[in-house]
C-alpha cells in the first residue's frame, strides 16, 4: 500500500485563458503547474505530510544543509496525453528505483518506489488539465526531487529533509525538426570519479558541468562529451545525455555503467534495439577508436538520449589532442542518421500511444 496523497486545491489557480496561452508556447522549464506534492522526512518521524497543495515557496533557515553541502538529489520524467485524452506516465517504476538509488549514494532518506509513483501520479491527475494536447512532441514534465532542509552547519546526513515534485509543460524540443548536435570532448574537465557521484542525479554533479558546458560553447560546440577521469580517455557522456554509437555492420554500441548515470531512455532504447536491426553492446570505447571507427566508417552515426529530448542525434565531434592540436569529426554526412530517427520515433510512438508497448512501460494516470 502507497502513502496516501490528500489534495489541497489551490485557491488562485491559473485562469483557463492564461494557461491555454502557455500551453500554446510553453518552451521548457519556464512556467509551472498550480499544485505540488510533497512530504517531509525526519529522522524521528520518518515520512510524514503526504500531499498534494498549491505550489508555493520552501521557507528554508539559512543553514539549511542544501545550501552548504548540496545534499540534493532529483528526477525528471514526462506525463503524456494520448490521441483519446487519456494521460500516461513512461516506466515511472524505473525513475522511483533510480531515485532511491541516488538517496542511498547521498545518505538521504530511501522514499518507498510506490510512495514515488503514488506522488507522481497524485499531481499529474491534480494538474491534468495542464497535460498539453498532442500536437507534437508536448508533454508536461515531472520533476520529483528531495533535499536536507535541517538547520545545521556540522557535516552529516541531515535529520530533516524534503521530498517536491513540480509539474512544468514542455514543448517540442526540436521546434523546427530534429537537427544534430556537436559535441566538445573535454579533455580538461571531467564529470564523475570512480567511487564517486556519477552514476547518482544529484544536483551537485551538474554545479560542476555548467563551466565544462561554456567550454565547449567557446569551442562552438552545443554540449560537452565527457572521458573517464582516470585518463583512459574512455568516452562517458554528455553530462544530461547518454551517448550511443551506430556500427556499420549493426552494433548500438553504448559505455558500459559504473561512473555514468543510468538512463530510462538509454535502457528503453537497448531494449528495442534488435527491432531495428540493431545488436546492443555496453562497452568502453575510447577517443582513439572514436576518431578512426568515425574516420574509416566503422561508427556511422552518433546520438545522445535522455527524457527531454528523446534522441539527439550527434553529428559532429571536435576536441584537442594531448600535442595542443585540434580536430573536427563529422559523423557520417553530417546529418542525423537513419537508424537514430527511427529509435527516436519508436520511443515517441509508445510514448504516445501510436505504437504497440511490449515491454508494459506505459503507465495510465487518468
Ligand atoms: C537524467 C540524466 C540522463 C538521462 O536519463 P533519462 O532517464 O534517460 O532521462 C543522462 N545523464 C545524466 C547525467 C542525467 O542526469
Amino acid at each position: 500500500m502507497s502513502a496516501e496523497f490528500a489534495v489541497v486545491r489551490s485557491e488562485r489557480p491559473v485562469g483557463e485563458d492564461a494557461r491555454a496561452s502557455i500551453l500554446a508556447a510553453p518552451g521548457f522549464g519556464r512556467y509551472f503547474t498550480d499544485h505540488m506534492t510533497s512530504a517531509t522526512w525526519t529522522a524521528d518521524d520518518g515520512w510524514t505530510g503526504h500531499r498534494v497543495g498549491p505550489l508555493e515557496p520552501f521557507r528554508l533557515h539559512p543553514s539549511a544543509a542544501v545550501l552548504h553541502y548540496a545534499q540534493e538529489i532529483f528526477e525528471g520524467l514526462k506525463a503524456y496525453r494520448h490521441g483519446d485524452g487519456s494521460v500516461w506516465l513512461f516506466r515511472p517504476d524505473a525513475n522511483a528505483r533510480r531515485f532511491a538509488r541516488s538517496a542511498r549514494r547521498l545518505a538521504l532518506p530511501v522514499l518507498p518506489e510506490e510512495d514515488f509513483v503514488a506522488g507522481v501520479t497524485a499531481l499529474v491527475r491534480t494538474d491534468e488539465p495542464w497535460v498539453p494536447a498532442p500536437a507534437g512532441e508536448e508533454s508536461l514534465y515531472l520533476r520529483p526531487f528531495m533535499f536536507a532542509s535541517e538547520a545545521f552547519l556540522g557535516v552529516r546526513p541531515a535529520a530533516r529533509v524534503e521530498y517536491a515534485v513540480i509539474a512544468s509543460p514542455a514543448g517540442p524540443y526540436f521546434a523546427s525538426g530534429v537537427t544534430g548536435v556537436t559535441l566538445w570532448v573535454s579533455t580538461t574537465y571531467s564529470r564523475a570519479a570512480e567511487g564517486g557521484t556519477g552514476a547518482a542525479k544529484c544536483g551537485g554533479n551538474y554545479a560542476g558541468s555548467l563551466v565544462a558546458q561554456r567550454e565547449a560553447a567557446e569551442h562552438g560546440c552545443d554540449q560537452v562529451l565527457y572521458l573517464d577521469s582516470a585518463g583512459k580517455g574512455n568516452l562517458e557522456e554528455s553530462g544530461t545525455m547518454n551517448l550511443f554509437l551506430v556500427t556499420s555492420d549493426g552494433r548500438l554500441v553504448t559505455p558500459e555503467l559504473g561512473t555514468i548515470l543510468e538512463g530510462v531512455t538509454r535502457d528503453s532504447l537497448m531494449a528495442l534495439a534488435d527491432q531495428h536491426g540493431l545488436t546492443a553492446v555496453e562497452r568502453s570505447v575510447g577517443v582513439g577508436e572514436l576518431r578512426a571507427g568515425i574516420a574509416d566508417g566503422t561508427f556511422v552515426e552518433a546520438f545522445a538520449a535522455g527524457t527531454a529530448a528523446v534522441v539527439t542525434p550527434i553529428t559532429g565531434f571536435k576536441g584537442e589532442d594531448s600535442g595542443g592540436g585540434s580536430y573536427a569529426l563529422t559523423v557520417g554526412e553530417g546529418t542525423p542518421g537513419r537508424k537514430t530517427l527511427q529509435l527516436r520515433e519508436h520511443v515517441l510512438d509508445i510514448q504516445y500511444g501510436r505504437a504497440g508497448d511490449a515491454h508494459g512501460w506505459l503507465h495510465r494516470v487518468c
